[in-house]
């Protein structure tokens, strides 16, 4: 299984997410914005460190300085469509009940048939093949999952969309993280940096698992409710 060499590059960041802040100039990513993170929620590395944005976790933008993010008043659907893999059903309750835990997000798991046509409010999962097209993005190659958000000017995030390569076995813990990862992108995270213990790295090494690791749970804090 060719994707599961050393290192299996999980994403590229954000097929949707970035087709978004194209598209509304006044989304930009803020390098110099002032940590978000209150000290009391400061956590710390594998290394004793205070983990930092930029490294330890990213946004996947900040509007007028805090990170996109979905609403808390409503509940945010999140459903597989299409074709469920085995084992799919019960890797996504596994890994929203983590990520829902860490943001305190409204996260619901809906049977992909309860969504709006157009998907928004939701986060809608397909599973595809390589080369298989599906919400405007395809994966190939190395890349095993896409995933990301649209949102509005004012920083709120209206929907997510995520793909995950079929031979990402469910089952498997490396399944697991990288739907974990694709929906980590959904909700408006983007990638640590690369060799860290985080389910938001870059790439998967092949013995990934679904844990969160200290920058995500600072990040889904971040934008959770
Ligand atoms: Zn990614």
């Amino acid at each position: 299984m060719p994707v599961l060499g050393a290192f299996v590059a999980v994403a590229l960041v954000v097929g949707l997410g970035h087709a978004a802040a194209t598209a509304r100039p006044q989304v930009s990513a803020s390098p110099e914005a002032p940590p978000i993170v209150a000290p009391h929620e400061r956590e710390t590395n594998d290394n004793g460190d205070a983990v930092r944005e930029g490294r330890d976790y990213a946004f996947q933008g900040r509007i007028n300085g805090k990170p996109i993010h979905w609403s808390c008043s409503n509940s945010i659907p999140v459903a597989i469509e299409g074709k469920v893999p085995a084992g799919a059903a019960a890797a996504l309750e596994f890994v929203v009940d983590r990520l829902a835990a860490a943001s305190n997000l409204p996260l619901t798991i809906e049977p992909g048939t309860a969504l709006r046509d157009d998907g928004n409010g939701a986060i809608r999962i397909r599973y595809v093949d390589e080369g298989e097209p599906a919400y405007g993005m395809k994966v190939s190659g190395s890349v095993v999952g896409k995933g990301g958000p649209t949102y509005s000017s004012s920083g709120v995030i209206q929907s997510g969309r995520v793909i995950v390569r079929n031979d990402m076995d469910p089952t498997t813990p490396t399944g697991q993280q990288v739907l974990m990862h694709e929906i980590g992108h959904a909700l408006g995270l983007d990638h640590s940096q690369e060799g860290l213990r985080e389910v938001m790295t870059p790439t998967s090494p092949h013995d990934a698992k679904p844990v969160l690791g200290p920058g995500d749970r600072v990040a889904l804090a971040a934008v959770g409710c």
